[in-house]
């Protein structure tokens, strides 16, 4: 099972992703939480990513693809993956279609998260993100049991630098730009989904599960 998480920065890909993952056994891979460990640890990915990521650019394609090719190729791998944040550009989604066309693979569904923009801003300033295993929250949607503390591993809960409404506005511009081309690209190989991402957590997950099959 190959599946692809496409939608708005804050559309809930995160949250549904690790939803499927658990629940079909298969990896989540986020680039979004790469970047943020490489830059927790220092590495020189890490500070190359965090100048694009702190002004909500994307971080460039010859320092993400090779990244996620070198991933999907783990043993882990082997059943199937969910992709969370990548391909983000039409470039990425070529070099992921064609290195997986090679194998005789291709990507099987990509589900799209339909939230506008209007409602981003709103998830994006409630959103909390744990410093020690990046599990995502929601103040209002998604709270945690105990205010400021992650319910997987106690750690501290943080606001994103990127999830500050003036940066939010321009991921959502380079959304529109980059990003959003990848609905058509997908429509076209007959895979896209699109799901209503402005509902209950439970019930888009609900959605997803239907044609993903139980
Ligand atoms: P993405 O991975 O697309 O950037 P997230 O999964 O991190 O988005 O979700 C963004 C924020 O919105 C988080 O705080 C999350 O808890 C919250 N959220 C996710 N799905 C929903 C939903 N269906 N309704 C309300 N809030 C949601
Ligand atoms: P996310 O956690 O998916 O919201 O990603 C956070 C930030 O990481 C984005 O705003 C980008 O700067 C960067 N990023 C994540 N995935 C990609 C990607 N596939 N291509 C380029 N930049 C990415």
């Amino acid at each position: 099972m190959k599946i692809i998480m496409l939608g708005a920065p804050g559309a809930g890909k995160g949250t549904q992703a690790k939803m499927i993952a658990a629940k079909y056994d298969i990896p989540h891979i986020s680039t979004g939480d790469i970047f943020r460990a490489n830059i927790k640890n220092g590495t020189e990915l890490g500070k190359k990513a965090k100048a694009y990521m702190d002004a909500g650019q994307l971080v460039p394609d010859e320092l993400t693809v090779e990244l996620v090719l070198d991933r999907i190729k783990q043993k882990d791998c082997i059943k199937g993956y969910i992709l969370d944040g990548f391909p983000r550009t039409i470039p990425q989604a070529e070099a992921l279609d064609s290195a997986l066309n090679d194998r005789g693979e291709k990507i099987e569904y990509a589900i799209n998260v339909d939230v506008p923009d209007e409602n981003i801003v709103k998830r994006m300033s409630g959103r909390r993100a744990c410093v020690n295993c990046g599990a995502t929250y929601h103040i209002v949607y998604n709270p945690t049991k105990e205010e400021g503390i992650c319910d997987v591993c106690k750690g501290e809960l943080i606001l994103r630098d990127d999830d500050k409404p003036e940066t939010v506005a321009k991921r959502l511009s380079v959304y529109h730009d980059q990003t959003q081309p990848l609905i058509d690209h997908y429509d076209a190989k007959g895979v896209l989904h699109t799901v209503d991402g402005t509902v209950d957590i439970d019930v888009v997950f609900a959605e997803i599960t239907k044609f993903l099959g139980e």
